[in-house]
């Protein structure tokens, strides 16, 4: 079989989640799982965490929240991201979920097409990304909050940078924005539960910490990837491997072939630049990465491996990251439909 094993390790990602929980300090963390839970299967993912104890989930469109509800049953709360958009009511309705309004209009039309329905508010401190600007808060705000809404949040643009200095500006901006007001806040993902305490507020947002990645460091691996090999030879000198002949050989090279490449999300960036590792030693990606395979250097090894180790215990998503000149959070949202994919503790 030439099927790459993709193991979701769900006891590593709830000890994170409780971690991450016990670093929000007095705020009740929830538990981001839009896009899939970073692709390693949202309802999966979410339907644990809920038995953990989880109450509040996140997802980023409302279509993403139908299958967390079904995961999860009917009590813990799912917020979504992306507010009410245009259509998005009967799916709101259905799957019981909270948009977390984003623009005064948004607020319109939660009232017209959802009222009574709880609702959060999303506002902008700052990034420029998504939440009303303070003018526009101070507009609806004693409509907004005389209807009692579930959640006021924001969200930090630098927060995996502790000494930036847009820490402190947007948590000033958030306070001036909701000091005062009723509802329960929350302002942190990862990286600002590791702020510390002022970015606490009442709930936490984690997500990439949980899934094994910074800039939560002391993450334990959660996706462990395991490609077969299909074949293996000797290059000589002066011969090349791969597309475009991007490596030649120096010296006799034992080549192998692994049986993935970048339509199962190993970035083609990593080409002549990324490693695997076979029983924990590093072999070095040779040429460029194909669809489908990759050749690795496997000369330093006394055996042709059955499989090498991508991610897991010797190599994590950061280091693939950097490799591919990318973040931890897109390696994890590229992973493919094509692996095998295993739970543990599901
Ligand atoms: C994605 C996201 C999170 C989770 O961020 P991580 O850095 O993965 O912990 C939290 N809040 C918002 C608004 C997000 O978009």
């Amino acid at each position: 079989m030439a099927r790459s094993e993709l193991m979701i390790d769900l006891d590593a990602l709830v000890a994170n989640w409780r971690a991450l929980a016990a670093a929000s300090g007095n705020a009740e963390a929830g538990a981001v799982v839009k896009a899939d839970a970073y692709g390693l299967g949202a309802a999966t993912v979410a339907a644990r965490l809920a038995r953990e104890g989880a109450k509040k989930f996140f997802v980023a469109i409302a279509e993403e929240g139908i299958e967390v509800r079904h995961a999860v049953g009917p009590d813990p709360q799912i917020f979504v991201f992306g507010g009410h958009m245009a259509g998005d009511a009967t799916v709101i309705r259905n799957a019981d979920l909270i948009p977390m309004l984003n623009s005064a209009e948004q607020w319109q039309r939660h009232q017209a097409e959802s009222a009574g329905r709880p609702f959060g508010i999303q506002l902008d401190s700052g990034m420029n990304r998504l939440g009303m600007e303070p003018a526009e808060w101070d507009s609806v705000k004693d409509a907004v909050l005389a209807a009692n809404p579930v959640l006021v949040m924001s969200h930090l643009a630098c927060a995996d940078e502790p000494d930036h200095a847009m820490n402190a500006q947007q948590l000033a901006a958030f306070k001036a924005m909701t000091d005062g007001i009723n509802a329960p806040r929350a302002l942190s993902a990862t990286g600002g539960i590791l702020l510390g305490a002022d970015y606490h507020f009442d709930v936490t947002r984690p997500g990439i910490g949980m899934y094994g990645a910074e800039p939560f460091v002391d993450a334990q691996p959660v996706a462990h990837l395991n490609i077969p090999v299909i074949q293996s030879r000797i290059v000589e000198a002066g011969e090349t491997v791969g597309y475009g002949n991007s490596w030649t050989a120096d010296k006799p090279t034992r080549v192998a072939t692994i049986a993935a490449g970048y339509a199962d999300g190993i970035i083609r960036a990593q080409s002549g630049k990324g490693k695997v590792y076979a029983n924990g030693v590093a072999c070095p990606i040779l040429g460029r990465v194909s669809m489908d395979l990759i050749g690795i250097d496997i000369t330093h090894l006394d055996h042709i491996p059955e499989t090498v180790e991508l991610l897991g215990k010797h190599q994590t998503v950061d280091q693939v990251a950097t490799a591919a000149g990318t973040i931890g959070y897109e390696i994890l949202t590229s992973l493919g439909n094509r692996y095998q994919r295993k739970y543990i503790g599901a």
